[in-house]
């Protein structure tokens, strides 16, 4: 069977099932979304590309972010980014902060909440119009001006962001955090904030599946091996305490957000996009997950 048909048949049959997620409510804006929206999006290295559903639909990656986030602090710093933070899944979830105090402020990996604000710090000391040099790169990598943050995600999300002020303050407290926490804060809530659809999910993450280079413009992103070590963080702790399950039952790299996306990679071969803003207990998409892993199954081709 072809990608095509697998894809549409799946794509049907998730789309029938009972979805017993609840959407994010703890950033107020993130509720006015349309539940029941559900997007797919496919595009592979041989160049064949595939959109079911809402693909075209712009939602909060949330948490996706984390990914270009550390993409950039990557490209500019190198490894010695790996000083302010570990290479380790915390089998927490994404805002816990429970680890930090015995890792002394070094948070376990970029991807929790703790390490994207780390990582957040770094870009603020390294660019000077570090709001503008973000989405300037992330625009880059989509090929589309029209990518940006949500001012009015970013407000929602300041507005309740008492965990995050929290986290930023800790680390502050252990000297891992170089500026101003509230710079910081502001900072990586216009990371999460920004919006994008399936197709341009999928555009943007191309480099992580052809081993650092942008295939659209033929730019290098990161190195081969820094390419391969993202890769292997997002199947580790892409997605929080349920990492396992999702390596388990995907078998792929890939990076979840609350708000209901999920992207997922073969290296060499696919980028994969799903929406679907119901969450399961731990934060990631209850349909996406469903629908990747029959995806995966069906069409036998996982990286495993
Ligand atoms: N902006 C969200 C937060 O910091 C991102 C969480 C997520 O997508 N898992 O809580």
């Amino acid at each position: 069977m072809s990608f095509d048909t697998i894809i549409k048949e799946i794509y049907e049959e998730i789309k029938q099932i009972d979805n017993i997620g609840k959407i994010a409510s703890y950033i107020p804006e993130l509720l006015k979304v349309d539940s029941n929206s559900f997007g797919v999006y496919f595009s592979s290295n041989k160049g064949d590309n595939l959109g079911v559903g809402d693909y075209q639909d712009k939602f909060s990656i949330q948490s996706i972010a984390k990914v270009l986030s550390l993409s950039l602090a990557y490209s500019i710093k190198g490894e010695l980014i790996w000083e302010r933070l570990g290479v380790e899944p915390s089998g927490t979830s994404y805002n816990s902060l429970t680890q930090l105090e015995t890792d002394r402020g070094i948070p376990r990996n970029p991807f929790i909440n703790a390490g994207a604000i780390v990582i957040t710090d770094i870009l603020i000391s390294n660019l000077p119009e570090y709001r503008k040099s973000f989405l300037d790169f992330v625009q880059a990598l989509s090929g589309k001006k029209t990518i940006n943050y949500s001012e009015k995600i970013a407000a929602s999300e300041k507005e309740v962001g008492y965990r995050n002020i929290a986290l930023c303050n800790f680390i502050k407290s252990f000297g891992n955090i170089k500026n101003n926490p509230e710079d910081v804060l502001d900072f990586y809530f216009d990371i999460c904030s920004l919006e994008m659809n399936c197709e341009e999910l999928s555009t943007s993450f191309s480099f992580l599946a052809n081993q650092g280079i942008n295939p659209y413009n033929n730019t290098q992103i990161l190195t081969k091996s820094q390419s391969k070590r993202i890769n292997a963080l997002m199947q580790t702790c892409g997605f929080y305490d349920e990492s396992g399950e999702f390596a388990f039952k995907v078998g792929l790299p890939g990076k979840s957000g609350v708000g209901g996306g999920i992207v997922a990679i073969h290296p060499g071969e696919y980028v994969i996009s799903v929406w679907s803003p119901k969450l399961n207990k731990k934060g990631n998409s209850f349909k996406g997950i469903r629908f990747l892993e029959k995806f995966t199954t069906e069409s036998r081709f996982s990286i495993f």
